[in-house]
């Protein structure tokens, strides 16, 4: 089944036109700086990569430009299927868009006001401009949804909990339901206990124990957890507090700073794109040899957390940008879980392929795996199930 992909964000919106059957990719690109001067569109069809300076004022005129240039791509799209960040209470799985299920990622857009209210338009858009085309909501929470109480559950009062649904959502589902796929399948059904290790400028860990999600690091929101890009990932709740009423920051002001102004960007004060800290602490940098170190070191130690939440880990993988790419930062988190008998080796850590594949050591108690993520395929896989 031919699928068009999309991913929509407050101004921008990521497309892919692929093949379920094939995988192959036919056509891809990004509507960059929607609603903002200077927007255009970089496309990639069949290899071959254009850059298209268009005016987009709106995500209507983003839509209505990219399926122009899809025109002349030979394959057309046979449904869509929409990435979606929050799904709330609602979605434990994907589902086919009807007006009740787009209704309900309206309806939990406060958890993810950034995102979901322009999925929700664009999704309106595509079912008015294509109403020939089925589309499919593949909310990005779905595959914790099932996630033990234990796990979920804030020790919050019950009715607080209850009436503004504040609980673990955790993120990345999409990428930790193919890393779990793609490894069971790479292993021959041998992994049981997986520590799925999300790395990128966002990231997040998750347990998946024979294919369930028994624990994340990402919370009722994408900034716990571990420290990533740009935000800081779990501090005490009552920094918040304190600096509203004591440094009289305001919460908007105090959520910025977190979101976007933390992490190892705030930390080495250098940048928030890892390599640039790698470099920076390579020559010498104090302030980035010490952000690579609390990097290593939270993961390090939520990986226990995760192991702990199923009694125990035979395997790891390491996806996205870091995960798939970083010989150094692989090597520093494997660094901090040799107490738990992990060893990777040094030659297979260096391998660069797009192909899953080990790199632990036959000796190692956790078989170490990198796994490139595709989220664009698990998503497309979805709306075959659905609609194919
Ligand atoms: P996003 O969450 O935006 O999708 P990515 O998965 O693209 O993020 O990850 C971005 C991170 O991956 C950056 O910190 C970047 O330094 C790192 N990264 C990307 N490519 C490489 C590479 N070739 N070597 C080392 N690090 C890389």
């Amino acid at each position: 089944m031919n699928v068009l992909v999309i991913n929509a964000g407050s101004s921008s919106l990521k497309y892919q036109l692929l093949d379920t059957k094939t995988r192959e990719v036919f056509a891809k690109g990004n509507a960059e700086r929607i609603g903002i001067e200077g927007s255009f569109i970089g496309h990639e069809e069949y290899g071959k990569k254009d850059k298209l300076e268009v005016e987009l004022p709106d995500h209507r005129t983003a839509i209505k430009h990219i399926f122009d240039i899809l025109a002349t791509v030979d394959e057309k799209p046979e449904g869509i299927g929409h990435r979606v960040v929050q799904g709330g209470w609602y979605f434990p799985e994907s589902a086919v868009v009807t007006d009740e299920t787009l209704g309900w990622v309206r309806e939990v857009a406060p958890l993810a006001p950034l995102h979901n209210y322009a999925e929700a338009d664009v999704i309106e858009i595509c079912r008015e401009m294509f109403p020939e085309l089925g589309n499919v909501i593949v909310p990005d929470t779905a595959f914790h949804y099932n996630m033990p109480e234990r796990a979920w559950r804030y020790a919050i009062p019950r009715d607080v909990v209850d009436t503004y649904h504040v609980r673990k959502y955790g993120a990345h589902g999409t990428s930790h339901r193919y890393i779990w796929r793609t490894v069971d399948e790479f292993m021959g059904g041998a992994a049981h206990k997986l520590v799925s290790c999300h790395l990128g400028s966002g990231a997040s860990l998750c347990a998946i124990e024979d294919g369930a999600c028994m624990d994340t690091t990402m919370g009722l929101t994408p900034l716990d957890g571990l420290i990533m890009g740009t935000r800081c990932g779990t501090v005490d709740p009552a920094t918040v507090f304190y600096l509203n009423r004591v440094a009289g920051m305001s919460i908007d002001e105090i959520d910025t700073m977190m979101n976007k102004k933390s992490g190892l960007l705030a930390v080495s004060g250098v940048s928030s794109d890892s390599r640039d800290v790698c470099a920076g602490a390579a020559e010498g940098n104090e302030h980035c040899a010490m952000a690579i170190e609390m990097f290593c070191y939270r993961v390090g130690q939520l990986f226990a957390e995760m192991a702990a939440s199923m009694g125990g880990v035979d395997t790891m993988a390491f996806t996205a940008g870091i995960g798939e790419n970083s010989v150094e930062l692989r090597q520093g988190v494997a660094d901090k879980l040799a107490w738990l008998g992990v060893k990777i080796d040094p030659e297979l850590n260096t391998i660069r392929s797009d192909d899953p594949r080990v790199i632990s050591t036959p000796d190692s108690a956790v078989t170490v795996l990198v796994v490139p993520t595709n989220e664009e395929l698990m998503i497309a896989l979805d709306v075959e199930a659905l609609l194919g």
